[in-house]
């Protein structure tokens, strides 16, 4: 079978790695329309896909009143998805639209005054003028390369980024975490193993939900680095795991604080964070020495099981326990509570966000697979863009830039693992680097799209990033409003729409919903879809087929068989779904029964890391600073630092100017066990430095039991909106990320904001 599976692939054209073939046959959904009045007011019905806030897309209701105002926003009962619930950073919309701080028009300012808040209110044609002048002087003179396209979490405007980006001609599109470590890492780990991404069988693939006859609950759900509840991470939504608790479903929870779905939890696993790896390889180990793995499967669907055997029995449970410092006899708790079927498992950023992501992110994924559980009813179920619709998951440079510039992409030979994250990146540290080296060529613009790196990411921005965008003769930023990164380096900046302010498409896992524009633009602001489509086509107008974003959007959606106009009146379209794929041929692009892989089996043993001079089964590496790994350090700084866990309030820096979700959180908070506060004189509320080999910054003590005393959790993505921006709001006084190095792993993904050092004192 994998010889022909091999012969087959190279005659093919390129295939996305996570291809899987649907059925014709679609559903929709939704008794009223996209559009009714209702008590005075016009209500449309549409979908929650930023700006601002989260890349979650759920179904919401907008209400204007007659003079086209926003009223409020509820959730859509009837929307299968989300079932009607919203958390509070759609229900605060409303304090968004019409904050005083919203940016309303273009602006530039000199490049001598950056930092400086000296902006000049310009017209949109000026604005794109000048991006178009600059930006094609510095590809006349370096190379189109040398313009670096970026984006935030991604969100539904990346493929609109990464279509601009490959229009100008750059093959440089980046996300500005060190290793990409946001969700990237996982799905490039799932692909090269799996060959596609899968995701928990909550039942959210079928219109039906719940009632479906061929669904199943999970008989126990994971929820591995994860805190679903708050931060819905990849689109799937921590209330389904709730329903699916209220059916049955058990659940283990592997973090290394008391989450409020930890305390409900049939067991917690209270782990050191950053390892992850070792309690997955015992958990392996267990299963495989007690036989309760799936032989069948194994032996039918999957590759390298006796090299993989090996590796994790160096792990046994005992070793395993002194570095996880999780007990023993839960270690084998959870590993028997694996064995079961069915079994789904919610991962999340934590394993992202380790050195060595990808080792990290293969060991929990092999639990799923020697266990079966594998695209059957309660599952780990396969998932992809619903129609091949682009707009999650962008075009592959392959599809639009010809191979000599593909071949440009920073980090392109170094990690060609890249090829397979869902979204092809040029590596982030190395284009870092680039920026303050110019090598291996300058970087000479930057086009920011709704992010905030210096605020936001763990790459010592202050020291790294910042330094490297001021290099730059032009930075670009689009957002909603003002940010530490647009008052550092930002030379012209466009005012971005909100999602009730305009048209577009959502698709994150497996249904389609138009998003409809609800009211008029406040000021002059602009969808990021209409900004990069109206740039776009001055770059490279065969790129972007249509006289209309509205023909563009039918475009990118052709494979539906219906225009955007003729899908919004359908409210929701699902294609139909299928298990066991992997039986029929369904999984593969050939039709050949097996994934998606060289060998067509669910590679244990990567013959893909193999090719590329990468270590083919899991492992696991100590944080570089650790108890274990640098006890001579821990004198000075004796507490793992762990970072990144979101609020309810808050989307990463976003929404700090909103008074009603600031209320809920006022300050940056450090969160400490009551033991670690009273060792160092601290008082819950108290400010504290906490401080490591890079810097420091201050935020109040939250003491709490729930967290282990050896550890401290910190608050990321700090500034404070209220204060003198010519200070940068004070971004590095309180933002835990400059206390982040820029380090990534082997595969040139991951990074350490989760397994840090450091000692905390109460400030004067
Ligand atoms: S998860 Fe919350 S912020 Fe995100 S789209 Fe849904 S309701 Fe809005």
């Amino acid at each position: 079978m994998a010889e022909d599976i091999k012969k087959n692939a190279q005659e093919e054209e390129f295939v996305r790695p996570d291809f899987f073939r649907e059925s014709d046959v679609k559903f929709t959904g939704g008794d009223k329309p996209w559009r009714w009045k209702e008590d005075g007011m016009t209500v449309t019905r549409t979908a929650a896909w930023a700006a601002p806030g989260c890349h979650d897309g759920c179904g919401v209701l907008v209400y204007t009143d007659k003079n086209g105002r926003l009223v409020k926003v509820e959730g859509d009962e009837e929307n299968p998805f989300y079932n009607g619930r919203l958390c509070i950073r759609c229900l605060a919309l409303p304090e968004v639209e019409y904050h005083p701080d919203r940016l309303l028009y273009p602006m530039k300012r000199d490049k001598a005054d950056r930092g400086k808040n000296k902006w000049q209110r310009i017209s949109w044609d000026e604005a794109y003028d000048i991006i178009e002048t600059e930006f094609n002087k510095i590809k006349g003179e370096y190379g189109p390369e040398s313009v670096v396209f970026s984006c935030g979490t991604g969100r539904g405007t990346a493929p609109y980024l990464v279509r601009i980006c490959y229009s100008f001609g750059s093959p440089n599109y980046a996300y500005y975490l060190s290793g990409a470590s946001c969700y990237v890492p996982r799905i490039a780990a799932s692909n090269t193993m799996m060959g596609t991404y899968t995701v928990p069988d909550c039942s959210q693939y079928f219109i039906d939900r719940y009632d479906h006859p061929g669904w199943q609950p999970p008989a126990v759900i994971f929820i591995w680095g994860n805190n679903p509840l708050v931060s819905n991470a990849d689109g799937n939504m921590g209330h389904w795991i709730i329903d699916c608790m209220k059916r049955g479903s058990k659940l283990v929870v592997v973090d290394p604080r008391l989450t409020w779905l930890a305390s409900k939890a049939d067991l917690w696993l209270q782990l050191r964070p950053g390892t992850d790896a070792a309690l997955a390889m015992a958990m392996a180990d267990t299963i495989i020495k007690e036989g309760i793995y799936d032989k069948d499967f194994v032996e039918n669907w999957c590759y390298g099981f006796e090299e993989y055997s090996k590796r994790v029995a160096e792990y046994p449970v005992e070793k395993a326990a002194r570095i996880t410092w999780v007990p023993e006899e839960k270690i084998r708790r959870a590993a028997r509570m694996m064995a079961q079927k069915p079994v789904s498992v919610q991962w999340g950023l934590a394993l992202d966000m380790t050195k060595e992501a990808i080792p990290g992110s293969l060991s929990v994924a092999s639990l799923w697979c020697i266990t079966g559980n594998i695209d059957i009813p309660g599952g780990m179920i396969p998932t992809h863009q619903p129609f091949n619709i682009q707009t999650w998951n962008p075009p592959d440079p392959k599809e639009m830039l010809p191979l000599d510039v593909c071949e440009k992409r920073i980090g392109g030979k170094e990690y060609p693992m890249y090829e397979y994250g869902g979204v092809v990146l040029s590596q982030t540290d190395m284009t870092v680097d680039a920026m303050l080296t110019g090598k291996p060529y300058p970087i000479k613009g930057n086009f920011m799209l709704s992010t905030n790196p210096i605020a936001c990411t763990g790459m010592q921005p202050e020291t790294k990033m910042l330094k490297g965008f001021l290099n730059a003769d032009i930075n670009v930023v689009l957002d909603v409003f003002m940010t530490p990164t647009i008052m550092a380096c930002a030379d012209i900046v466009l005012p971005v729409a909100t999602f009730p302010e305009r048209d577009g498409i959502r698709s994150i896992y497996y249904y389609v919903q138009t998003i409809n524009k609800a009211m008029e633009p406040v000021g002059e602001c602009k969808s990021d879809m209409q900004i990069t489509y109206e740039l776009g086509k001055r770059f490279n107008p065969e790129a972007w087929p249509g006289d209309t974003l509205t023909e563009f959007f039918s475009h990118t959606m052709k494979e539906i068989g219906m225009s955007f106009e003729e899908t919004r009146e359908q409210n929701w379209v699902y294609p139909e779904y299928e298990y066991h794929k992997y039986e029929n041929g369904k999984q593969r692009f050939d039709g050949i029964p097996g994934f998606n892989t060289p060998t067509g089996r669910i590679e244990l043993y990567s013959t893909l890391f193999d090719e590329w001079g990468l270590e083919p089964l899991p492992f696991f590496e100590e944080p570089e600073e650790g108890p274990l790994s640098s006890p001579e350090l821990m004198q000075e700084f004796p507490y793992v630092l762990t970072t990144g866990a979101r609020h309810w309030s808050y989307f990463h820096s976003e929404h700090r100017q909103i008074s009603r979700l600031r209320s809920l959180r006022p300050d940056p908070l450090v969160e400490m066990h009551p033991k670690t506060a009273a060792a160092n004189g601290i008082k819950e509320g108290d400010w504290c430095w906490i401080e490591n080999r890079l810097g420091k910054v201050k935020m109040r003590a939250k003491l709490s039991v729930g967290i282990d005393p050896r550890v401290v959790n910190c608050d990321h993505a700090w500034w404070y909106p209220e204060r003198d921006p010519e200070k940068l709001y004070d971004v590095f006084e309180a933002n835990v990320n400059q206390l982040v190095p820029a380090k990534f792993g082997r595969s040139g993904f991951g990074s350490n904001s989760k397994s840090l050092i450091c000692k905390v004192y109460k400030a004067e």
